[in-house]
């Protein structure tokens, strides 16, 4: 099992590979700039010759980037949508630049249109948004979403729409997040369920086609399509759920990225280990295993 967490990069990008090595991650997630702002700042070339560096002296693998929160690419608003199509072109240059895997992207609101036209539109945006890049190795991935509000991106075959349609110009591909699965109503709370989703995702998406599962138990109760992060094994999907998804065969490969709370310090290190528990990595009873030590 490849596991991390997202980490910060306050004080430089580099930061976001220090913190991941410290809590003993073997893969990790980060923004590039503020997620909450449309002013994002170049990142200098010091900082991503820092940054690769560092992520490659830890081997951390792979680097996933998740996008600024404002971006809406579905947007029915013109204004809008150029403003979000200008801002992930910067996203896109900036996960370049750090040597980044994947850049995660929230597929957007249909807020003013139907899920269809903000389905192409969204499609659309992430063809302009890429035109004329060199991607160099970078994918994009589409992630489900709880489907809060006007969402799109609720149901895998959504996401597969969007995957399909922008994927004849761009690599792009999905990310999977367990509570937001569980908020839009697919059952991976219970064995049958999680059993039923993966065939799902299989028959919509292509499981191939997972590059990165966002772990996150869920605050939020099964079917509310309301996105509300939990530590793992503590919310409604809980732990016999989680030890599940994380020893099935078929998502075992898949890299678990954490994006759980940080209610008090320490909080992030205990979810990797308790995604290691569960995975059998650690002895239920606490130090980690000969097999972990061993390698
Ligand atoms: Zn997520
Ligand atoms: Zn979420």
């Amino acid at each position: 099992m490849r596991v991390g967490v997202h980490t910060s990069i306050a004080g430089g990008v580099e930061n976001a590979a220090h913190q991941a090595k410290k809590l003993g991650c073997d893969t990790f997630q980060m923004f590039s700039a503020n997620p909450r702002g449309w002013q994002a700042q170049d990142l200098t070339d010091r900082h991503c010759e820092a940054f690769r560096e560092a992520r490659a002296q830890y081997g951390l693998t792979p680097v996933t980037v998740h996008d600024n929160y404002l971006i809406n690419l579905a947007s029915a608003d013109s204004f809008i949508r150029a403003r979000s199509i200008a801002a992930f072109r910067k996203e896109i240059e900036r996960a370049i630049a750090l040597g980044a895997d994947y850049l995660v992207t929230h597929p957007g609101s249909s807020k003013g249109t139907t899920p269809a036209q903000a389905i192409a539109n969204c499609a659309q945006s992430l063809r302009e948004a890429a035109d004329g890049l060199c991607l160099d190795g970078l994918m994009v991935l589409i992630e489900n979403t709880a489907g809060q509000g006007s969402a799109i991106g609720r149901s895998f075959e959504e996401v597969a729409e969007i995957v399909t349609k922008a994927g004849r110009d761009l690599p792009v591909a999905a990310c999977i997040d367990t509570a937001h699965c569980f908020a839009a109503g697919y059952p991976i709370h219970t064995p049958e369920g999680l059993e039923e989703t993966i065939r799902k995702i299989d028959s919509t998406l292509g499981l191939k086609n997972v590059h990165v599962i966002h772990a996150n138990d869920s605050k939020s109760a099964f079917g509310s399509h309301a996105d509300r992060h939990e530590h793992i094994g503590k919310g409604q999907i809980g732990a016999a759920a989680f030890r599940c998804i994380v020893c099935h065969p078929r998502l075992s490969s898949i890299p678990f990225i954490c994006e759980t709370p940080i209610d008090k310090p320490g909080d992030d290190l205990r979810n990797i280990r308790m995604m290691r528990k569960l995975a059998g990595e650690i002895p239920r009873n606490g130090s980690e295993s000969r097999k972990r030590r061993a390698g």
